[in-house]
C-alpha cells in the first residue's frame, strides 16, 4: 500500500449532518463507516458537513462546492479530489444536476441513494418495506398507517412509499388517503405526520414509519395521545439506528447496516477511481432485515430468525466431530461479516471458534459458566471500541440457535433442548443489556463532552480578539478530542465571494496562510506520512458566509456546538478589532496612531528576538515644516502632512511594514526582517517620492533615519533611539537625504548640532 498513489476523496451530503448539536444518526454511522474505509484504504477523506443555521429552521442545509444562497460553500469538490460520494437525497435540482455534469464529464463519482442516475449504491428499501408490513399483517393489522418520508425525494422516500403502495394492495389493506402523511424522515415531522393522522380521524391499528427517526416523532404523539405501544398500536421504523433500540418499547424496525453501506460506498469510488467506469457496476444493493422488537407487537422472546443469509441447516458434518464445529464457526463468521465488512475475518474468527465451542461444551456439562464468560468476553470487546455493535452478535448467537436446534431437533432429549433455550434466552438477554450500555455510555459520553464544551464556550465568549480565541481552542480541543482545528477565512475576489482563502492555524504563532480556496489543503498543512481524515463545516454569522473551520474527523460529536460558537466570537473579535483599530488610527493622515507605534514595535521585538530576526525602524521628519504652515496656513499644512503619509505607505511595503505617525510631524516605520540595506532601499524609495511630488505648495522634502538590530542586542527603546540619532544627523547633513545609524553618532548626540532649523 505505501507506494501506491495516495486518493483525496470528498463526501457531500444533500442535507445537513448537524441539526442540533449532535450529528443524525443517520448519517454518523455512514460517515464511519467511509472514514473506516478511508484508513483501511490509506486515502484522503473529507466531509462537508451542514450545519443548521441558530434559530432558523432551514431544514436540510447542506454544506456544497458551489456558492449558492440555500448552500454554505466548502472547498470539497472536483479541483482537490480524485472522486466525490454523493450521499442522497440530495433533494434539490441544483444538486443532482452537479452531481450528473460531474459524472458525465467523467470525474468519478458513486452515489449513494438512486435520485442521481448511476453508479449507484442503493439500500433494498422494497424488501424492507414488504417484511414489515408483511410481519404487521401477521400481527392481524388491516390498517396500516404511513409516515411517508419527503415529498421532494425521488430516492429513498419515493421507493418506500411505493413499496407500501404496492404491500396494500397485495395484502388487501385499507388504502384510506388519511392514512399517509410526509414526515419528513426527522423527529418532529414523524410527530406532526402522527397528531395529523390522529386528527383525520381515520381508524388505525399499525403506523409503519419511512425511517426511524420519524417513527421516534410518531411514538411521542402516540405516548402524549395517551396510546398505548403496541396494544393499541403497533409501530415499526426503517433503519434501526441505535436509538430505536433504547425506546420504550424497543422499535422495530428494518436493519439497513449503515456503517457498512459507508464503508462499501467509499470502496466503490476507489475503484472507480482506480478502474475507471468500467470498474463499477450501475447498481450496487444493499440488503436490509426486520429486526422485530416490541413496538410491533412481538414478545420479548421473539428474536430475528434470519441470521442475514447464513444457513446453519447446512452444516454437513456430525455434531460430534471437529468439522462440525469448524463449519460453525465459519458461518458464525460469515454471518458477521455480512453485516460489519472490514478485513476483521481474524479478528472474529478464534471469538467465533469460542463462543461455538463453548456453547456445546456448556450443554455437555450442563454449565453455563463456559458460554457466560466467553460471551462476556466478547461483549465486553465490543463495548470498548465504537465501531462494532452488540447487534452484530445477534446475528452469531441467532447462528449458534439454529445450529443448537438442527443438532437436538428429533432427538427428544427434552432436558438438552431446555438447557439450550435458556442459553439461549440468557444470551439474547446479555446482548440486550449489551446494547443498553452502549446506549447509556454514548449519553454520558456526551454529557461529559458538553460539559467541556461548556467550558470551552465561556472561554470563547469572554475571548476579546481573535489571538485569545485561538489560544482557547488551542488549550481546550484536546479536552474534545479533537486534534487539529483550522479556521479558514474567505476574501472575496471579482464576482466570486469565496475565491480566496484565509488559513488560521490555532497552533501558537502559526504564520497565517493565504491561497486559493478551491485548493484546499495547501501543501504542507497535514503530515504526508499518514492519510487526513477531515471534517469541513461551514462558519457563518446571521446570513454571511464566513468561511469554513478543517475539523480533523476523529470525534463528529462536537463540531456542530464548536463551530457555532466559533463563528459568534470571530465576529464578535473583528467587531472588537475594528474598534481598536479605529482607536489606534491617526484622524488627519489614517496612518496607524504613535500608540500603535508602541504595541507593534514591541510585539515584533519579542518575535525578532525568539526567531533571531533583524528588525529595522525608520523615523521620519519633514523638512522645514513650520515654513510651510507659516507660508500657506495650517489647513494646507495638514493637506501636506496628508500627501506625506500617501507617499511613506506607497514607498513601504504593503502588508509587511507599520507605517505610523509618530508626532506632529514625524512618522515611523517598523519593518519586521530587514536589515539595514533593506531599510535603507525602503527609505530611499520614500524619500523620492516624496521630493519628486509636485502635489505641494512648495518643494518639500523629508530627513530619514535608519536603525537595524537582530538577536539578544535588541531592545526596542534603543532601535527607536539609534534611528532618532540617525534622522538627527541626515537633518545635520544638509536634509533631504537618508542616514543608517552608526555607534560614533551617540558621541556626537553630546556635542551642540550643527544644522539647526537655521536655513541658509
Ligand atoms: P526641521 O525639522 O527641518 O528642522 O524644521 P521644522 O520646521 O520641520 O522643525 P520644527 O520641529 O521646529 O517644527 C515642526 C513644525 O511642524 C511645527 C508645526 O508648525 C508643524 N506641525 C506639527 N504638527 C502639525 C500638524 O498637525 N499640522 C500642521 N499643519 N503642522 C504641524
Ligand atoms: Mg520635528
Ligand atoms: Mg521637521
Amino acid at each position: 500500500m505505501e507506494n501506491t498513489k495516495r486518493y483525496t476523496v470528498g463526501v457531500l451530503i444533500g442535507y445537513h449532518v448537524y441539526e442540533g448539536s449532535h450529528p443524525t444518526p443517520f448519517a454518523f454511522p455512514l460517515i464511519h463507516g467511509m472514514q473506516a474505509a478511508a484508513r483501511d484504504k490509506n486515502i484522503n477523506l473529507m466531509v462537508a458537513c451542514g450545519v443548521i443555521r441558530g434559530a432558523a429552521l432551514n431544514l436540510h442545509r447542506s454544506a456544497w462546492p458551489e456558492p449558492d444562497p440555500e448552500m454554505d460553500f466548502v472547498p470539497v469538490g472536483p479541483w482537490n479530489t480524485d472522486g466525490l460520494v454523493f450521499i442522497g437525497p440530495l433533494r434539490s435540482e441544483a444538486r443532482i444536476r452537479y452531481a450528473q455534469k460531474l459524472r458525465d464529464g467523467g470525474f468519478p463519482v458513486v452515489v449513494l441513494g438512486n435520485d442521481a442516475g448511476p453508479p449507484a449504491i442503493v439500500v433494498d428499501n422494497e424488501g424492507g418495506i414488504r417484511q414489515v408490513l408483511e410481519h404487521l399483517v401477521g400481527h392481524g393489522h388491516k390498517e396500516i398507517a404511513l409516515i411517508a418520508g419527503d415529498e421532494q425525494d425521488a430516492g429513498d422516500s419515493m421507493a418506500r412509499l411505493n413499496a407500501y403502495r404496492e404491500g396494500v394492495r397485495e395484502f388487501g389493506l385499507s388504502g384510506d388517503p388519511r392514512l399517509m402523511e410526509f414526515g419528513q424522515h426527522w423527529e418532529t415531522g414523524g410527530y406532526d405526520a402522527m397528531r395529523r393522522i390522529q386528527q383525520s380521524g381515520v381508524k388505525f391499528s399499525a403506523v409503519m414509519c419511512s425511517n426511524d427517526l420519524s417513527a421516534l416523532g410518531a411514538m411521542r404523539a402516540l405516548r402524549e395521545a395517551g396510546i398505548r405501544i403496541p396494544w393499541d398500536v403497533a409501530v415499526a421504523g426503517f433503519d434501526d439506528i441505535l436509538e430505536s433500540l433504547a425506546q420504550v418499547p424497543p422499535l422495530t424496525s428494518v436493519h439497513y447496516p449503515l456503517f457498512e453501506t459507508g464503508y462499501r460506498t467509499l470502496l466503490l469510488l476507489h475503484k472507480r477511481i482506480t478502474q475507471g467506469p468500467g470498474g463499477v457496476p450501475d447498481l450496487t444493493r444493499i440488503t436490509t432485515r426486520l429486526v422485530a422488537r416490541q413496538s410491533c407487537g412481538c414478545l420479548p422472546d421473539v428474536v430475528a430468525k434470519s441470521a442475514g443469509g447464513a444457513d446453519p441447516n447446512r452444516i454437513q458434518a456430525d455434531p460430534a466431530s471437529r468439522g462440525f464445529k469448524d463449519e460453525l464457526t465459519h458461518w458464525m463468521l460469515e454471518a458477521l461479516l455480512m453485516e460489519y465488512p472490514q478485513s476483521h475475518g481474524e479478528d472474529f474468527f478464534p471469538l467465533c471458534e469460542r463462543l461455538a465451542d463453548s456453547f456445546f461444551r456448556s450443554l455437555e456439562d450442563e454449565d453455563f459458566a463456559h458460554f457466560q464468560s466467553s460471551l462476556t468476553e466478547i461483549l465486553q470487546r465490543v463495548e470498548m471500541t465504537d465501531d462494532e455493535s452488540a447487534q452484530l452478535w445477534q446475528s452469531a448467537v441467532s447462528v449458534l440457535r439454529q445450529a443448537a436446534y438442527s443438532v437436538l431437533d428429533g432427538k427428544g432429549d427434552a432436558a438438552r433442548t431446555r438447557c439450550a433455550e435458556d442459553l439461549l434466552h440468557q444470551a439474547r438477554m446479555m446482548l440486550s443489556e449489551s446494547v443498553d450500555r452502549r446506549y447509556t455510555r454514548l449519553q454520558a459520553r456526551r454529557t461529559d463532552l458538553d460539559e467541556s464544551i461548556g467550558l470551552l464556550t465561556a472561554r470563547l465568549i469572554s475571548s476579546p480578539d481573535e489571538d485569545q480565541v485561538y489560544s482557547a481552542l488551542r488549550e481546550d480541543l484536546p479536552r474534545v478530542g479533537v486534534r487539529t482545528c483550522h479556521i479558514v477565512l474567505f476574501e472575496p475576489q471579482g464576482e466570486d465571494p469565496v475565491a480566496v482563502s484565509l488559513l488560521h492555524s490555532v497552533e501558537k504563532d502559526a504564520p497565517t496562510l493565504r491561497f486559493e480556496t478551491r485548493h484546499f489543503p495547501p501543501p504542507g498543512l497535514y503530515p504526508a506520512d499518514e492519510p487526513f481524515n477531515l471534517a469541513l463545516l461551514p462558519l457563518f454569522s446571521q446570513e454571511e458566509e464566513m468561511g469554513y473551520v478543517a475539523f480533523d474527523g476523529g470525534n463528529l460529536d462536537p463540531l456542530a456546538t464548536l463551530v457555532r460558537q466559533l463563528s459568534s466570537s470571530i465576529k464578535n473579535a473583528q467587531l472588537h478589532a475594528k474598534v481598536l483599530e479605529l482607536s489606534l488610527r491617526d484622524g488627519l493622515t489614517e496612518v496607524h496612531n504613535r500608540r500603535f507605534f508602541e504595541i507593534m514595535l514591541q510585539k515584533e521585538t519579542e518575535r525578532s528576538r525568539r526567531y533571531k530576526r533583524d528588525l529595522a525602524v525608520i523615523m521620519i521628519d519633514i523638512d522645514y515644516f513650520k515654513r510651510y504652515n507659516d507660508a500657506y496656513g495650517h489647513p494646507a499644512g495638514d493637506e501636506a502632512l496628508r500627501e506625506i503619509a500617501r507617499c511613506i505607505e506607497q514607498g513601504a511595503r504593503r502588508g509587511l511594514d507599520v507605517v505610523t505617525r509618530y508626532g506632529g510631524e514625524e512618522f515611523a516605520i517598523i519593518l519586521p526582517e530587514t536589515d539595514e540595506g533593506g531599510a535603507q532601499i525602503v527609505a530611499e524609495n520614500v524619500r523620492t517620492r516624496v521630493a519628486g511630488n509636485p502635489k505641494f505648495l512648495r518643494p518639500t522634502t523629508v530627513s530619514l533615519g535608519i536603525a537595524s538590530l537582530r538577536g539578544e542586542q535588541l531592545q526596542s527603546q534603543m532601535l527607536v533611539e539609534q534611528a532618532d540619532l540617525a534622522m538627527y544627523q541626515a537633518k545635520s547633513q544638509g536634509r533631504n537625504r537618508s542616514v543608517v545609524f552608526e555607534d560614533w553618532m551617540r558621541e556626537a548626540e553630546h556635542t551642540p548640532k550643527g544644522g539647526g532649523n537655521a536655513e541658509a
